[in-house]
């Protein structure tokens, strides 16, 4: 792909970079990336990916922006409340960047919908709030065969990890870490807890960085990681993980086998 005059100029700063040039951000250009969720990380990650020059955007989501969600999710304005998410996002990554093809998925990711919807992108990005769409979104994402660049957020705290447990080497996918969903109510969400909305920025633009290394394959990547930021105490820990042999997707005997489990 050749840059046109104008992309040399919008991309400079990146073309500027030996680790990306000319010839990564044509790469950039051409990637195909699905953010599930457009709330608190699917923000920021969806406002630098549009910034980066991604040539196709995806977004899931089926919710509709509400006045609370603006203290935090700043791809939505003020004029967007009450309005469909994808749609709010859609108007503003053109204004960001009109080069960017976005595809609106008004929708929720589930067991009948998600391999498809991962299939057609090149790498997905989870920015979800809720355990049942992340292990969803990892299930899907082994058996598709598509890099999974998760990361979550709650109060002060941070994860950021990326999942390739279909390569071999070591990587472990999500339910290495984490086997199952843990029950209903156990873990407190954003709406229940609260969660710092500069913060949310913050871990979203760090996976929106990662997303961009694994696209280019640059740098040391984060799988086989785990990237724990603590906001309160600036700490930032990047622990190893490793696949584990009884995990029930990636293991040896895998008892997942399908997208069944997550049929409700
Ligand atoms: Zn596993």
């Amino acid at each position: 792909m050749e840059l046109g005059e104008n992309q040399i100029k919008r991309y400079a700063r990146h073309i500027l970079l030996r680790e990306v040039g000319g010839e990564g951000q044509a790469k950039l250009l051409d990637s195909k990336v699905l953010v599930i969720g457009a709330g608190g990380l699917g923000s920021p990650v969806l406002l630098y990916l549009a910034a980066a020059g991604i040539g196709t955007i995806g977004v899931i989501d089926d919710d509709t922006v509400d006045l609370s969600n603006l203290q935090r999710q700043v791809v939505h304005t003020t004029e967007s409340v009450g309005g469909p998410k994808v749609e709010s996002a859609r108007k503003t990554i053109a204004a960001i960047n009109p080069e960017v093809s976005f595809i609106a998925h008004n929708e929720r990711l589930a067991a009948d919908n998600a391999i498809d919807l991962v299939s057609a992108y090149d790498l997905i990005a989870d920015g979800s709030d809720n355990f049942a769409t992340r292990f969803l979104a990892n299930d899907a994402c082994y058996f598709a065969r598509r890099p999974l660049v998760s990361a979550a957020i709650l109060r002060f705290d941070g994860q950021v990890y990326t999942f390739k447990a279909y390569q071999d080497g070591n990587n472990p996918c999500y339910r290495c870490l984490f086997r199952e969903p843990p029950p209903a109510g156990q873990i407190p969400t954003c709406a229940e807890a609260g969660v710092l909305g500069a913060f949310c920025g913050m871990v979203g633009s760090l996976q929106a960085t990662e997303v961009i290394k694994e696209l280019l394959g640059i740098g040391e990547g984060l799988a086989g990681s785990l990237l724990i930021i603590d906001a309160l105490a600036w700490t930032f820990r990047k622990i190893t993980v490793k696949p584990d042999a009884g995990c029930p997707l990636c293991g040896e005997a895998p008892e997942i086998r399908d997208l069944s489990i997550h049929e409700r």
